[in-house]
């Protein structure tokens, strides 16, 4: 049977993984949250007390890390050296850091291997940021998912108040906006609308909305 691979992207907190992860269930296919793979290189990095500037060093770390991912109940789990982190891993800490060291070539090439050998022998819906540009090229459904800033800020505001982080609205805004400029603009695998992308404003949109919108477009791709 012929293998199927969903690619999402888009900016941070455009509602990529709620969406890949609801729309993965309904279809039967693998989630792959490829930025917890980042992020858990920016835990090794922040627990090794390295900066983000220090490329040689970050690019050791990461060299080093064992970072894989497994399931349970369908569930991805993220494995930093065998640890289950995926509860360190959401602060905004550790997406600052992610979003810096993510711009090293050297780091990503170790994941882009681990990303592709996953979608090689699986359906999945992969999120992240150059998965329909650079990782699955060939994918046959790719979404880039957005939103206004402000709905983006609003929806992290909300869910990281909701795990009890002390966070503010305005702070997370400008986050958000920093970490965008950053992955859009990197010289290495940018985040960009890839060729062939259907881009999808989530704005105005509820999250069953948007997935059944992708449910109709695999179904359409598959109908030739
Ligand atoms: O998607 P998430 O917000 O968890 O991603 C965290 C960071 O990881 C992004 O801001 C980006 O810098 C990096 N990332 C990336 N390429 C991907 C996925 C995530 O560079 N495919």
């Amino acid at each position: 049977m012929k293998i199927i691979n969903i690619a999402i992207d888009g900016p941070a907190g455009a509602g990529k993984s709620t969406i890949a992860k609801l729309t993965a269930a309904k279809l039967g296919f693998i989630y792959v949250d490829t930025g917890a793979m980042y992020r858990a290189m920016a835990l090794s990095c922040i627990r090794n007390h390295v900066s983000s500037e220090n490329e040689e060093k970050v690019i050791e770390i990461c060299e080093e890390a064992d970072v894989t991912i497994e399931y349970k109940d369908h569930e991805q789990c993220v494995l930093l050296d065998g640890e289950n982190v995926d509860s360190y891993i959401r602060t905004e800490e550790v997406s600052r850091m992610t979003s810096s060291i993510s711009a090293y070539p050297k780091v990503r090439e170790k994941l882009l291997f681990l990303q592709r050998g996953i979608a090689k022998n699986h359906n999945v819906i992969m999120d992240g940021r150059d998965i329909g540009s650079n990782v699955l090229p060939n994918a046959d459904i790719k979404i880039y998912l957005t939103a206004s800033v402000e709905t983006r800020a609003r929806r992290r505001y909300l869910e990281q108040k909701e795990k009890g982080f002390d966070v503010n609205l305005e702070d997370i805004a400008k986050d958000i906006e920093e970490r965008d400029y950053r992955d859009m603009h990197r010289d290495c695998a940018p985040l960009v609308i890839a060729e062939g992308a259907i881009v999808i404003d989530s704005s105005n949109m509820t999250i069953e909305e948007v997935v059944d919108e992708i449910i109709r477009l695999k179904v359409k791709a598959e109908e030739g």
